[in-house]
């Protein structure tokens, strides 16, 4: 199939881009590296009127590292988080991430703030954002306001923006000494997107785990928190020995639903084998 016509215009600042996106409310739509809207505009699943191609905008390109934070604008391509010293040293949970996303091709055009806001139930970098305590700077005609990433994304490729809105950047909270990191998923091939997947960040002291953060993807409509499995996991020693810790809470965080290609206990099985995985190699991340 092809897409239908659509005019394509590339602002020539932040502003401009708000303005168009304001006057064509619902007709326009931003482009940024185009890796999952072209392929959704051929198979029609949309047809704005109008595709906004923000992919030039200086504004939504820069990089800071202040008071503890490290700031990425909106168009930092996957392939940047892999290669970044700054992602690297302070935020290394998406540079581990970052390697699973897609093919090389698609890490080079794919952007942060496309994956964000494209909010694939199954994308590693909204769940690490939900992890790492994120905050995502959306920006409009009216300003710019501040959202917790675990509170952006609403459900099956939905999030928080407003009509006229765009991702400017991202603020993630610089990982302190002490802090450990923990990654994994499981796919049918590297590269494919993930059937289930864990983003972890906790702090280990002696050997116990504290302060947990858990953010699966894949298994539910949205990269979902997991409060119950964190409060299960305070204070319990790591390598660990027992899965019982966790497993009711997964079940209790994630209540997912049978799907068409896989039921819910299927789920459940691969969230808790990530569970483990994820959990014993922290101690290893954090030594
Ligand atoms: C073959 C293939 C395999 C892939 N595998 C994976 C994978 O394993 N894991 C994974 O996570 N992703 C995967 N992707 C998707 C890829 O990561 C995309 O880069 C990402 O989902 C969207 O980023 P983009 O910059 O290309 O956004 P676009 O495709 O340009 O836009 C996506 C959506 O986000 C909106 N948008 C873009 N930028 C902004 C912004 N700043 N503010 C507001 N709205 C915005 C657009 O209007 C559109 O609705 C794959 C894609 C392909 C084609």
């Amino acid at each position: 199939m092809k897409a239908r016509n659509f005019r394509y215009i590339r602002p020539a600042s932040l502003h401009h881009a708000y303005r168009i996106l304001a006057e064509n409310d619902g007709d326009a739509m931003p482009l940024a590296g185009g890796q999952s809207l072209l392929a959704g505009l051929n198979m029609r699943l949309s047809a704005p009127k109008i595709l906004v191609d923000i992919g030039e905008l200086k504004e939504l390109a820069e990089e800071s590292h202040t008071d503890g934070i490290v700031r990425l604008g909106a168009l930092t391509l996957h392939r940047e988080l892999l290669g970044s010293q700054l992602v690297q040293k302070h935020v290394p949970l998406l540079a581990r991430a970052a390697s699973h996303i897609g093919h090389v091709a698609i890490r080079n055009r794919g952007t942060l703030g496309g994956s964000l806001a494209y909010a694939d139930p199954a994308a590693e970098l909204p769940a690490c954002a939900v992890a790492l305590g994120a905050t995502l700077v959306l920006g409009s005609l009216n300003g710019e306001r501040a959202v917790k990433a675990e509170d952006f994304f609403k459900g099956l490729f939905e999030t928080d923006l407003r009509p006229g809105e765009l991702i400017v950047a991202v603020e993630f909270p610089v990982v302190q000494a002490g802090t450990a990191i923990g990654f994994a998923e499981l796919a049918r091939r590297h590269g494919d997107f993930a059937l289930a997947g864990l983003a972890a960040v906790a702090t280990i002291e002696r050997e116990r785990i504290r302060d947990a953060r858990l953010a699966y993807f894949g298994c539910v409509d949205r990269a979902r928190l997991a409060p119950s499995v964190s409060a299960a996991l305070e204070g319990v020693p790591t390598p660990l020995t027992n899965a019982n810790v966790f497993e009711s809470g997964i079940r209790k965080d994630l209540a997912p639903d049978d799907t068409p290609g896989m039921r819910a206990e299927t789920k459940l099985h691969l969230a808790t084998v990530l569970t483990h995985r994820v959990l014993n190699s922290l101690a290893v991340d954090a030594a």
